[in-house]
């Protein structure tokens, strides 16, 4: 596995990690495979994960619940776990009772990282910051960072914010490239961690895009999905979440660490 500094704080973390949308439902709870998707969960973590991203939002709180389960028998301090703040909880009431659930729900008492999950305009940018610098100096979430804020935002949310955004998740794959003429730089030059969420497009790929991708798998003896998480996380400052509940997508996964591109082959992906 490949490690990269966080948002600048020397906090090393895994380049891949696990999404789990979906896993224990969608807005709401979904109860009926929770049996499976502990197992995902766990087979996950025994095949060396340790970067996992969460949110309130997913299954209503359960994909939460199921990743406590699943992490209760492993060490707290091995994980860098992840989650986020849904628009309608970022008022100075509502964040604390959200951080606090999530806790709960996660069977943990500190967060990684805590993220801003979409902006909500609604409610003041300032407000939100200032109470998730509180809880960080409680040392309940250890670091702060947003979701879906472009570069405009992100600059001005830096700008406030008296502790560091140290991430911004947002969708970054092979053809979504909507970060790169400004916030992608925008990271680079103020090390903040670009956390590329969909990095696999679902694998909904355009076929111009798809054939070149094979040509790479191929010459590399690897997946498509490999060589878009090692495009995406040969750039400086990216790391990436894809979500797996199957064995063989998650073990794909988790090796594009290891896969090497030619700078012709990075070149060639860049420029499609
Ligand atoms: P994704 O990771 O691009 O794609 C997931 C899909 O690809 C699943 O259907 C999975 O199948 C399949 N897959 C995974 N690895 C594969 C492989 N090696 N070969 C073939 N198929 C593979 O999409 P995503 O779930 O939207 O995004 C990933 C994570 O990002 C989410 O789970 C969530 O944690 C986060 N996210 C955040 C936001 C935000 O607003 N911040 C928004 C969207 C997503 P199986 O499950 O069957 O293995």
């Amino acid at each position: 596995m490949i490690y990269k500094d966080l948002g600048g704080t020397g906090i090393m973390i895994p380049a891949i990690g696990l999404g789990t949308w979906q896993i224990g439902g969608r807005e709401d709870p979904d109860y009926s495979n929770d049996n499976e998707a502990i197992n995902t969960l766990e087979t996950a973590i025994e095949m060396g994960y340790t970067h996992i991203d969460t949110a309130e939002h997913y299954g209503g709180g359960h994909c939460e619940e199921l990743i406590g389960t699943a992490i209760r028998n492993f060490s707290r301090e091995k994980f860098f776990i992840v989650s986020k703040a849904w628009p309608n909880h970022l008022s100075n009431i509502d964040l604390p009772k959200s951080v606090e659930k999530s806790m709960e729900r996660l069977g943990v008492d500190y967060i990684d990282l805590y993220l801003i999950h979409w902006p909500n305009p609604e409610i003041p940018l300032r407000e939100t910051l200032k109470t998730l610098s509180d809880l960080k100096k409680l040392g309940i979430i250890k670091n702060i960072g947003v979701s879906n804020f472009e570069y405009p935002l992100l600059k001005e949310a830096v700008e406030i914010s008296s502790e560091p955004i140290v991430c911004d998740q947002v969708l970054y794959n092979i053809e979504d490239r909507e970060p790169e003429p400004y916030l992608l730089p925008y990271c680079q030059k103020n090390k903040i961690t670009l956390t590329a969420y969909t990095p696999l497009r679902r694998l909904t790929l355009t076929e111009s895009i798809r054939l070149n991708l094979e040509k790479i798998a191929i010459r590399h003896d690897v997946s498509i999905s490999q060589v878009m998480l090692a495009w995406l996380i040969n750039k400086e400052n990216v790391v990436a979440i894809p979500k797996a509940s199957k064995f063989q997508h998650m073990k794909d996964n988790f090796e594009a660490a290891d896969l090497i591109l030619s700078q012709e082959e990075v070149q060639l992906l860049d420029s499609i």
